[in-house]
Order: C-alpha cells, then structure tokens, then sequence
C-alpha cells in the first residue's frame, strides 16, 4: 500500500513525503485504515519503538483537527514521561502539521503554568498523566470537543499505579463517541486488562 491509498489528506502528504516517508511501515498500513476510518474505530496496537507507531496517531490526530474551529482541545495525547510527550511534539508532531498553518499545541509537563481561570488555547495537548488531570479537575482542559484520546506506552503507564489511576480518570472524561488509540510494546496480563479497561471494542493490531 501506498500513503495515497490509506486516503491521507493532501496537507498531511505532503509533510510526510518532506520527512523522507517513501511508504508505510507495517504498523501504519494496518493501523492508519482504522484510525482514518469514518465513523472512526478505536484501535489497541502492539509496536515497539521504531515500528513508526507514532506516525500513525500523530496522523490520526492531525486529520481529525478542525483549525479553524476556535482552538479548543481536539486532540489529547498521553504518555508517560516528559522526553517522550517532547519527542512526539518536537519530532513526529511539528514536522507532520507543517501544512497545518495556525495549529496549536501545548505541552502538558510539570513546570507549565497556566493562569488561574484561564482556558487553554490549544488544537492539541501532549502531556503526563498527572498534569493532564490536574489541568482537567481546573477546567483549564476543555473536554467537549475531543475527538481523539491516544495513550501511548501503555505497558509503561501500568507499571505506576498513579499513572494507571490517573489514565482512567482521564478516559472517563472523554467525549461520548470519540476515539481511543492505545500503544504497548508489550502486552502482559496487567496491560491487557488496562487496555481493555481504556478502549471500548478496539481493533486489535500486533505487529
Ligand atoms: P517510532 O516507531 O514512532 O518511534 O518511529 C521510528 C522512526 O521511524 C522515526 O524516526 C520516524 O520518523 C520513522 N518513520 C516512521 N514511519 C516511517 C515511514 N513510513 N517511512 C520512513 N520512516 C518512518
């Protein structure tokens, strides 16, 4: 398969012929079809790092964002830690959304403040779990118009209970009908029964 076949956008080929993508990688072919899909499915996918799994919801993530709907949250990415939230912003993220002129995001980490009462002014949020719940219980997250909630590294998220507690309290919080894309590099008991518990009848994907 090609990119062109999976029915990306334009704007979105276009960035992804510019980053050197000549075609999809196995994890993409098999996830992209179900992340693209109108009405959309939720997807739990098995891919270690260097499968090209963070394309594949960064894609998912951009086509689902209306930038010139006023720039509530649309799109929630969490991961759990910091260098990972950065790295999927700094190098999957930006490059990708380089035709997507006017696209915001913010990084939710420990360290980044928002004044109190104030609303957040972003397309996109990546952050840690704690930060995203914090900002969630201040409202400062505006949930209603999400439509896609992706947790990556789910087999690391497990192994900290906070973590594990705070991801459920997020997914509780997502919009009725939008989509869930979950990534694990393993899948050991405890993470199947967190992924179940965090996406409702998933497609299955194991690379
Ligand atoms: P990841 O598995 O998401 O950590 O990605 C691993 C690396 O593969 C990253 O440097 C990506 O930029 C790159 N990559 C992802 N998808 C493709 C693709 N279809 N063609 C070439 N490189 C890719």
């Amino acid at each position: 398969k090609t990119f062109q076949e999976l029915k990306l956008p334009d704007h979105l080929l276009k960035a992804i012929f510019e980053m050197g993508f000549d075609r999809p990688s196995a994890i993409q072919e098999e996830a992209l079809p179900r992340i693209l899909a109108n009405p959309p499915r939720n997807v739990i996918g098995q891919a270690q790092s260097g499968s090209g799994k963070t394309a594949a919801f960064v894609l998912g993530m951009l086509y689902r964002i209306q930038i010139d709907n006023p720039a509530t949250c649309q799109a929630l990415c969490v991961t759990p830690t910091r260098e990972l939230a950065v790295q999927i912003f700094q190098k999957a993220l930006t490059p990708m959304a380089a035709h997507m002129p006017g696209l915001k995001v913010r990084l939710a980490l420990a360290g980044e403040q928002i004044e109190r009462g104030a609303k957040l002014d972003a397309h996109i949020v990546i952050g840690t779990p704690g930060k995203v719940v914090d900002w969630l219980k201040r409202r400062i997250i505006d949930t209603r118009k999400i439509k896609v909630f992706v947790l990556d590294e789910a087999d690391n998220m497990v192994a900290e209970s906070g973590f594990r507690a705070n991801s459920l309290l997020i997914k509780k919080q997502m919009p009725k009908g939008s989509q869930s894309l979950l990534f694990s590099a393993t899948y050991p008991a405890e993470v199947i029964t967190f992924a179940e518990k965090m996406v409702y009848n998933p497609d299955k994907i194991l690379i």
